[in-house]
């Protein structure tokens, strides 16, 4: 087994029923991914447009891509083709061209609204108390947009205090049962909140999350 592999098997096999595995392998070399591959992984998570399409073109076809970093609107219409997942909608002007290009090539392409639920302000997303504006005014574009929204993703505060990082988690989980209730009692579509990465992913899952986020526990630290 490699080293890789022999990092993530054990990831895969603790992870429970209803828990999915996005293997964040930005700034890692093709190699690496393919050794991912073949112990298994299919859900690879990118921040970098350039950096996805290469490694698109370089990995098998099954791999299901999300995009997880900020996006630029001039450039949603090279991965909406493809991707499986946008989990980094952060504005309405994103969403918009997401709905535009994925009903170009005639896709309705799944995405999370991202939410600020950290205390550092360098990462964005929507706040807690804009999302129900924010879902009314998306939901208010119909329903044949292009685009799913499929939940919600946040990231919590870089720190040690356990206890502000489960905090964080279970706001997001709150929030995420109420805008389900609120705006999508008649439909299945919103079921996803991806919260969790390296350091925090065990308790992410405690607190409700369905997608983990997981890169250096995987791959080892990111050569920038
Ligand atoms: C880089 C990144 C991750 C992975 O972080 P690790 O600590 O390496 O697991 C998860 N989510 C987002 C949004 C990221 O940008």
């Amino acid at each position: 087994m490699t080293l890789i592999a022999e990092r993530l098997v054990p990831i895969l096999r603790s992870l429970p029923q209803g828990v999915r595995l996005a293997a964040v392998s930005k700034f890692h070399p093709v190699e690496e991914l393919m050794e991912a591959y073949e112990a298994g992984q299919r859900v690879f998570a990118e921040s970098r447009v350039q950096e996805l399409m290469r490694k698109v073109e370089a990995m098998p076809d099954d791999v299901e891509w999300h995009f997880i970093g900020p996006l630029q609107t001039n450039k949603v219409k090279y991965i909406v083709p493809f991707i499986s997942m946008i989990q980094s909608v952060s504005s309405l002007k994103l969403f918009d061209e997401i709905s535009r290009q994925a009903s170009k090539v005639g896709r309705t392409v799944p995405i999370l609204l991202e939410v600020h639920i950290a205390s550092e302000d360098t990462k964005s997303g929507f706040t807690p108390e804009e999302l129900p504006q924010v879902l009314e005014a998306v939901l208010a574009r119909g329903s044949d947009t292009g685009v799913k929204i499929a939940g919600l993703m946040g990231m919590a505060t870089f720190t040690d205090d356990r206890e502000q990082i489960r905090r964080e988690f279970r706001r997001l989980a709150s929030l995420f049962r109420e805008m389900k209730e609120r705006f999508f009692s008649d439909s299945a579509d919103f079921c996803e909140l991806s919260m969790g990465m390296s350091g925090d992913f065990e308790l992410a899952i405690e607190e409700g999350s369905t997608i983990v986020r997981i890169g250096t526990t995987i791959f080892g630290e990111r050569r920038y």
